[in-house]
């Protein structure tokens, strides 16, 4: 299932069917995939989720503080904290 809430039927416009499969596809290679959370800089907000496979800039308005922000998907990765005298 992609939306999991009913679209409003005001702005809606019929999805072309190389559209759709494009949606589809997307969904179904991302159920592999690991997801996490980005939050606002600013505000610490939730503003989007994220795939292990995510990369590059990407620009976005969080929706509490309204700060326009550009994140370097490099540097807002989950860094694992490296345990001194465990062997992993
Ligand atoms: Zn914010």
């Amino acid at each position: 299932m992609v939306q999991q809430t009913a679209v409003r039927a005001y702005r809606m416009k019929p999805m072309t069917p190389e559209v759709r499969a494009k949606v589809n596809l997307s969904y179904t290679e991302s159920l592999d995939l690991r997801e996490r959370e980005l939050k606002c800089p600013h505000c610490g907000r939730y503003i989007a989720s994220l795939f292990s496979d995510s990369s590059g800039h990407f620009k976005l308005k969080c929706p509490n503080c309204k700060a326009v922000t550009t994140y370097n998907l490099g540097y807002f990765r989950r860094r694992r904290c490296r345990r001194v005298g465990k062997k992993n």
